[in-house]
């Protein structure tokens, strides 16, 4: 059966099954969908005297001699045999192999490949495949599939177990995707995709099998993402439309929204003016300005006699925010409240009181905002900061609280545009393409240890000058597996050394949020020069006085984390610095960098980062709930995208709830692969 366990196959055992499961390969199934990483075309046959150093062939040749057994030194073993054809001879090499003695018959005929060593003893392959001339065409003369394995087990035995799983459901494999899409783009149909796919019998057969399951893959993705959004489209919410009052605060806010914001605010109110709930995203790099146009549809909501709430991933950023709100609506007559865990008992139990009865028209906090004794009068607009930091379960917890709030998450984590239709197809995507003006793009360097003196007297310099410094290290305390810096030492070290005589604090998240809030705040204040902490400062903190980013071991950050510790500084207009310390000398390392130092565009950067990491590792599909991607890349497949996104407009607006027979099989697949029934109403995704 196409749904049994992987252990059905013949040959997977438990411990091979365990394996499997380690590859997220549990059924049969999932089996035949574990797609090989790449081919090795072995087709190629070669006369022994055309042996050219280097070449990658198979030879059809007879074994001359009983394989010779020679121990080396202790622990090695050398096998070796000689091989002939009508045109020469050759050798044959393995290494602690023993096996082979007995695999191979004297005088009988077999298919060899390897790479072909030549040399003035003549040519010879070391560690070669073989296969008895009667049985060739599996894993010589073939195009082989290589598939991504571990050490439980083998690139042979993970294709005969493909092989195995695809000769016991081969006449269950029927097609789920409609007929017309098929013939429209000329599309294998799943069985045949399946075998070529596996085993390809020439490298058009199988990218045309390829193209079948990247465009399924993107379709399935965009199916059961416009699923989630259709369930929300049909609901309703409050309609909450412009206010003067609104135009007001904006024309008096101590600046000028940018193009962008503007253009993003008008997206917004848009939306927030209907009576359907609204579910967009917005995207801007770090110092794009977000927190505003956050601001201004709270206000709104507000305006319109409603509730808004806004959430934060860490107890500094929401207390930031909160201080930041406090300014801005000094002039308007909104109560405003700051409610994280650590909000002492008797105040939370107020907060709690005025958000029942919709005296407090405004709140912002942590995951506190979830707890179950948080309940509103009427909330309409839920904004979630930093959203990559937040499971879906916790965005729905809150957005429960209301009914069918408008949602408005926030990233800083900028994807490509093209990604972001995809991943969050199930959201409407407003983005902030500019930063405010006068800011001048961040100099980053990267040095090594010789630089340390260098670097802490330009800190030295910028301190005097007017401004501060943060210093990056990614732990808290000394711990013996590791040499990183640790940030408490550390902190203590630069004091009494380095930087002697300049106020230097410490910020890392084992602290007491008091202690937390304090040191924030003495920082904020400018008392604190030079603030040493650890990743706790990666999200949202905003200080526009700081000039330097000093980032110790920056190896051990991914490049959009590190784009994000930079994006702390730069927030003026003065000229800022990102200083990244490594020893680290790994070409990738290096490359990473090297990104970097050369550009401030976070959408770059996360491009880069991407490409270099990956699309599984980058997005943690996991905590975003969504299926992975296994075959398609997100890069070079964007035509194949497109394919699927007008595949999947057709079938929509002939059949928006996939109700139609020809759908069905469809929508079965669909749901077996976000997990979740078609008819059931899921929760708001937030
Ligand atoms: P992020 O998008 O990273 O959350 P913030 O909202 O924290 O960025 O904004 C960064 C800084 O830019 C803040 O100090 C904010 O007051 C300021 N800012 C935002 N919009 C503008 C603007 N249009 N003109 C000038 N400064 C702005
Ligand atoms: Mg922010």
């Amino acid at each position: 059966m196409l749904h049994s366990p992987i252990t059905a196959i013949k040959g997977i055992g438990q411990a091979r099954a365990k394996a499997l499961e380690r590859l997220e390969v549990s059924t049969v199934e999932d089996l035949l969908h574990y797609f090989p990483r790449t081919y090795q075309d072995r087709t190629k046959l070669t006369s022994i005297i055309d042996l050219k150093h280097g070449d990658q062939t198979c030879v059809h040749v007879v074994v001359l001699n009983k394989v010779t057994e020679r121990r080396m030194r202790k622990g090695l073993a050398v096998y070796q045999v000689k091989l002939g054809d009508k045109s020469g001879t050759m050798t044959a090499t393995w290494f602690n192999q023993r096996f082979v003695m007995n695999a191979l018959e004297v005088g009988k005929a077999y298919i060899f490949f390897g790479d072909i060593q030549v040399d003035r003893y003549g040519s010879s392959m070391q560690n070669p495949i073989y296969e008895s001339v009667d049985h060739a065409g599996r894993y010589t003369q073939n195009i082989v599939p290589i598939y991504r394995v571990n050490d439980g087990i083998t690139q042979k035995q993970m294709f005969t177990a493909i092989e195995n799983a695809y000769g016991m459901v081969k006449t269950q494999l029927t097609e789920y995707l409609p007929d017309w899409v098929l013939q429209a783009h000329d599309l294998p149909d799943f069985s045949q995709a399946i075998l070529n796919i596996h085993f390809p019998i020439n490298a058009d057969s199988f990218l045309q099998a390829r193209k079948r399951f990247v465009i399924e893959e993107f379709l399935l993705l965009q199916l059961g993402l416009l699923r989630i959004k259709g369930q929300s489209d049909v609901l309703t919410g409050l309609a909450l439309p412009m206010k003067a009052s609104v135009s007001t605060f904006i024309k008096a806010l101590p600046f000028t929204l940018t193009l962008a914001q503007q253009k993003v605010v008008k997206e917004i109110t848009a939306d927030m003016a209907k009576p359907i709930p609204m579910r967009r995203l917005l995207q801007g790099d770090v110092g794009s300005g977000k927190t505003i146009v956050a601001a201004i549809a709270m206000v709104l909501a507000v305006q319109n006699g409603t509730q808004a709430a806004l959430m934060a991933p860490t107890e500094i950023l929401a207390t930031q925010h909160y201080h930041s709100f406090q300014k801005l609506l000094e002039r308007l007559n909104i109560k405003l409240a700051l409610l994280t865990s650590s909000t002492p008992k008797k105040q939370k139990d107020a907060i709690f009181e005025g958000l029942k009865t919709g005296e407090i028209a405004l709140v912002i906090g942590t995951h506190a905002l979830i707890e179950q004794n948080v309940q509103f009068s009427k909330l309409a607009l839920v904004v979630t900061d930093e959203q990559h930091r937040f499971g879906v379960r916790q965005r729905a917890a809150l957005s429960d609280k209301g009914d069918n709030p408008h949602t408005l998450v926030m990233s800083a984590t900028p994807i490509p545009r093209t990604l972001a239709l995809i991943l969050y197809s199930d959201l409407d995507v407003s983005i902030i393409d500019q930063l405010p003006p006068g800011r001048k793009p961040i100099k980053t360097y990267t040095v090594t240890d010789n630089y340390r003196k260098r670097v802490y007297e330009f800190v030295k310099k910028e301190v005097v000058a007017g401004r501060q410094a943060y210093i990056v290290c990614p732990l808290i305390e000394q711990s013996e597996s590791t040499d990183l810096t640790a940030a408490v030492a550390f902190a203590k070290t630069l004091q009494d050394g380095a930087l002697y005589g300049l106020m230097v604090g410490l910020l890392h998240g084992k602290m007491k949020p008091s202690e937390k809030e304090a040191v924030m705040q003495a920082f904020v204040n400018g008392d604190i020069k030079v603030l040493v902490a650890t990743t706790v400062i990666e999200v949202g903190v905003n200080v526009p006085n700081a000039t330097v980013m000093v980032i110790e071991n920056c190896e051990r950050f991914g490049l959009s984390q590190l784009h994000q510790l930079r994006g702390r500084v730069g927030r003026g207009e003065d000229e800022s610095h990102c200083i990244l310390f490594s020893e680290a000398q790994s070409k990738l390392t290096k490359e990473r960098l090297a990104v970097m130092c050369q550009t401030n565009d976070g959408f770059k950067i996360s491009e880069k980062d991407l490409s270099l990491r990956g699309p599984g590792d980058f997005f943690g599909t996991r905590q975003h709930g969504l299926p992975e991607l296994h075959i398609a890349n997100l890069f070079e497949d964007m035509p194949l995208l497109a394919i699927a996104q007008d595949i999947a407009k057709v079938i929509r607006e002939k059949d928006r709830q996939l109700e139609l027979a020809e759908n069905q099989p469809l929508r079965e697949k669909i749901e077996r692969s976000f997990g979740t029934k078609w008819a059931l109403p899921t929760p708001a995704p937030f």
